[in-house]
């Protein structure tokens, strides 16, 4: 007989991270049940062996909006681990920057675009075509979701001067998409909830950085909270299958066959690992499909040692003038403090790297390298002391033309069993805030029932948010 309060987690990454936290924050019995060696999913230091250095994965901002992100942050004891800078850099081949404030009132100038050659003409058109834009956000037009966020920034009117200078890269970096092939929708639902949540916070969201490595930030302080709950984590247990029988969960079954009790699951792993998984769920089929359409984008992070400093400005640097990627540097001594006997670490993320997720490691060092070399003047004579080419074919689910509407809830027709992670629908792209609150949400509809026990006897006849969600795109056609 199972213990009647038994949680079991899928899924040791940011989602399923929060979602172990929080039961066990609200005195739950949990099990997590993670695939890999280690916890962090796609948000994790990553060790250079040779220098005995921990860079990430990939450079991670956060949004000052990502208030489920750091309620999480406050849970395990780190929230104090992002610093909000005052200003980023924009960068111009040749060296040229432009400061852009990315906090209170100079966020709001820099959206008028803070391109250097742009004359009052172009500043305002871009002050009008913004306002439109805001408008649009709130109020959108019925074809938005099938117009790329290109198509809408040309109807929009949008200068070329301000979407060099901010939208096109901010499109980007929201989305991981090339704007030519981005939804425009998807770009204007993360808007309108960043006018939102900036109403609500009485300041513009402005964009922040970890200021220590990803598995401080995210990983020890829940190990902490796991030890003092009696959280139990299974490291390289993969689950196959959550067992439901007459509506009720009952456990879930890994790859070697073992059957691990569970009267409620939630299911925090992304939407490409997802096979099989909800076999026994009434609605799998549409939530399959649903999660093979949003497909994944690549992401391609690398982590330069240099021999010398680059002369940056600022702790995160956009490069300007890329043609449908988008490059940041961001400068490690400035963010982290850090010391340079290893020589100086900078960490440069290409997103949207359908490209470079092909080629050799020592070829994106060398193009990375010639970049910095047209951006820094410094860079000119810089050699490499150490490379190490990070590159994720899955970053994200994508976000193209044709995706909007596919995510399912959290909730499913059996009430014990609810799905998280960043592909779900949320109030945010494929972010660490989308995972955040997805775990949230997912959290919410498990202790919203009496138990778990009694929840799935009583509420058979649950209707999934997924069905919901169909239902409701097929009316408004
Ligand atoms: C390079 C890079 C840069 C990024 N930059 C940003 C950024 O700047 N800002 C931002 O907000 N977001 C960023 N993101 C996105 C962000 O990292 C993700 O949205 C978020 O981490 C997703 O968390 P998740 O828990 O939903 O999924 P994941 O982190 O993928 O976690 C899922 C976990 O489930 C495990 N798992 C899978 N299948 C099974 C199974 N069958 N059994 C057991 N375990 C299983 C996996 O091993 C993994 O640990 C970036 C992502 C990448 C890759």
């Amino acid at each position: 007989m199972n213990d009647p309060q038994q949680y079991v987690v899928i899924g040791g990454g940011l989602a399923g991270l929060a979602s172990a936290v929080w039961l066990a924050e609200a005195g739950k019995q949990v099990t997590l049940l993670e695939r890999r060696g280690r916890l962090g999913g796609r948000t994790h230091a990553l060790e250079v062996p040779a220098l005995h250095d921990i860079p990430d994965n990939g450079q991670h901002v956060i949004a000052s909006g990502y208030d489920h992100l750091f309620r999480y942050l406050t849970s395990i004891g780190t929230r104090e681990f992002v610093r909000f800078p005052h200003q980023g850099v924009l960068r111009w081949p040749g060296g040229r920057t432009t400061i852009m404030g990315i906090k209170g009132i100079r966020a709001l100038r820099s959206l008028l675009g803070a391109h250097p050659d742009a004359g009052p003409a172009d500043r305002a058109r871009a002050a009008l075509a913004t306002i439109r834009m805001g408008w649009q956000c709130l109020r959108q037009p019925a074809d938005l979701a099938d117009l790329t966020t290109d198509q809408w920034f040309r109807r929009l009117g949008m200068p070329e001067t301000a979407r060099e200078a901010l939208w096109d890269w901010l499109a980007l970096g929201i989305a991981a998409e090339p704007v030519r092939q981005e939804s425009a929708k998807v770009f204007a639902d993360v808007l309108a909830t960043g006018i939102r949540l900036g109403l609500e916070h009485r300041q513009p969201v402005s964009i922040g950085y970890p200021t220590t490595d990803l598995d401080t930030l995210f990983v020890t302080g829940a190990e902490r909270v796991f030890e003092q709950r009696g959280v139990r984590v299974r490291y390289r247990a993969v689950a196959r299958r959550i067992r439901i029988e007459n509506g009720i969960v009952t456990g879930v079954t890994l790859d070697d066959g073992e059957l691990v009790p569970a009267d409620a699951v939630v299911c925090a792993v992304p939407n490409s690992y997802l096979g099989g998984l909800l076999d026994d769920l009434p609605e799998h089929d549409e939530i399959y499909s649903a999660a093979d359409k949003l497909g994944f984008t690549p992401i391609v992070s690398t982590n330069l040692y240099l021999d010398r400093p680059l002369g940056t400005e600022g702790a995160m640097e956009a490069l300007i003038g890329g043609a449908d990627i988008i490059d940041q540097v961001f400068d490690r001594q400035r963010m982290h403090g850090r010391g340079t006997e290893h020589g100086w670490l900078y960490c440069l993320t290409t997103s949207g790297a359908y490209e470079q997720i092909h080629k050799p490691s020592h070829e994106v060092v060398d193009e990375q390298m010639e970049l910095l070399r047209r951006y820094y003047p410094a860079a000119k004579d810089a050699k490499v002391l150490h490379a190490q080419v990070v590159p994720m074919p899955r970053a994200t689910f994508s976000q193209v033309v044709g995706t909007d509407g596919l995510r399912p809830g959290q909730r499913t027709s059996v009430p014990t069993l609810v799905i998280a992670g960043d592909w779900t629908r949320t109030d945010w792209s494929a972010t660490m805030e989308s995972a955040a609150q997805s775990a949230a949400r997912a959290v919410d509809l498990l202790l919203d029932l009496p138990t778990p026990r009694v929840a799935a006897t009583t509420q058979r006849a649950g209707r999934s948010d997924y069905s919901r969600s169909a239902r409701g795109r097929g009316s408004r056609k």
